[in-house]
């Protein structure tokens, strides 16, 4: 597998027709290409054929037990792909409302034409309708749902820009569409609608942009367990080692658990740089990069989230230390995700 990975611009009308009728060329003809979207940049095939699917695991290197998410052009489509079960239909309407075209991805009884391998042979497909503008107007001229998990090798940092992309996956793909960085940075949250009395039971198997505090007026919110071993059944794909710098990272719960050792090289991933957080003055550090400078606004940190990590990833040091974010709204993302990264040298 080597090809010419070519980038296309968008941010001059002409280049956008360009770069949107060449994507929609090669998905045709079954190759899977990159694209932007809302959250993360996505690795795309046609949802519906299996072969085309099967290229984004062969150039992800990713195992297939490990499910992709379905993204429609439009709710309509959510008939097409999926079974929508009469007790959640209202509250499904609801949600689905407020909330697309947007960074949340629900989980529903599969209909056939999905093909096993798009949901590693579970009976659910995750969908949802991204906000991208290019990414919409690519699957409404492609006719159909397009499957795209983050454009990233398997198990590493998620690409929230186009370069990010080629670092991962040059010499893979035909084709990079470039929309410049995307507007939340953290992959969308992932949710199953059940039905309960009085209110519905919404469970957050991945947490992301969409927060428990965005969810609860349409049922009673619950995480799905954190445990994060039995990755075959109900969050295949929440692996420990997710979204891990090749780097040794240790999230830092408190200033005083750290430690320096002698002739180690660290570099840390601040929070908002605040000296009175008690993390800047801890060591000589190699680097130190802030998610939200001065602020710390959460919605900033998590536009930085990935950008930082892969940044800090490149230096060579010998462990990057994080210190924590607040864990409310998308926090909570952040957080699991460093907990994971940091899960994965530990063991
Ligand atoms: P990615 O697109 O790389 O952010 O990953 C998609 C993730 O969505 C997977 O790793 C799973 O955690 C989740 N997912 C996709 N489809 C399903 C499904 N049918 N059931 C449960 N989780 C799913
Ligand atoms: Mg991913």
């Amino acid at each position: 597998m080597s090809y010419v990975t070519a980038v296309l611009p968008t941010d001059q009308p002409p280049l956008l027709h360009q770069a949107v009728d060449e994507a929609v060329r090669l998905l045709r003809e079954g190759e899977v290409v990159a694209l932007p979207t809302e959250t993360v940049y996505g690795l795309a095939a046609n949802a519906l054929d299996a072969e085309a699917v099967a290229k984004i695991f062969e150039a992800k290197e990713r195992p297939t037990f490990d499910p992709l998410i379905v993204h429609l052009a439009s709710k309509e489509q959510i008939d097409l792909v999926a079974d929508v079960p009469p007790e959640i239909a209202l509250t499904l309407k609801k949600m689905v409302e407020r909330f697309w075209p947007g960074p949340l991805t629900i989980l529903l009884p599969k209909k056939p034409i999905v093909p096993d391998l798009v949901t590693a042979g579970l009976p659910t497909v995750a969908v949802r309708v991204s906000s991208n503008a290019i990414f919409r107007r690519i699957i409404s001229d492609l006719g159909k749902p397009i499957a795209a998990p983050s454009a990233n090798r398997f198990g590493s940092i998620s690409p929230t820009s186009a370069s990010a992309v080629l670092a991962e996956l040059n010499g893979r793909i035909h084709l990079i569409v470039d929309a410049g960085a995307c507007m939340f940075g953290l992959e969308s949250t992932i949710i199953k609608i059940e039905p309960g009395s009085p209110k519905m039971f919404i469970t957050i198997v991945r947490p992301g942009p969409i927060t428990a505090e965005d969810l609860k007026v349409y049922g009673k919110v619950r995480y799905a367990s954190r445990t994060v071993v039995d990755e075959a059944s109900a969050a295949p794909g929440q692996l420990a080692s997710h979204y891990a710098p090749k780097t040794p990272l240790r999230l830092l719960e408190r200033p005083s658990d750290f430690i320096p050792e002698e002739g180690k090289r660290y570099a840390l991933m601040s929070y908002r740089g605040e000296e009175k957080d008690g993390y800047l003055n801890l060591c000589e550090w190699e680097e130190v990069m802030m998610l939200s400078p001065g602020n710390g606004k959460l919605p900033e940190a998590a536009v930085r989230f990935f950008y930082v990590l892969r940044t800090l990833d490149m230096l060579g040091v010998d462990e990057i230390i994080a210190e924590p974010l607040h864990e409310h709204g998308m926090g909570v993302a952040m957080m699991d995700k460093l907990r994971r990264a940091s899960g994965r040298h530990s063991s």
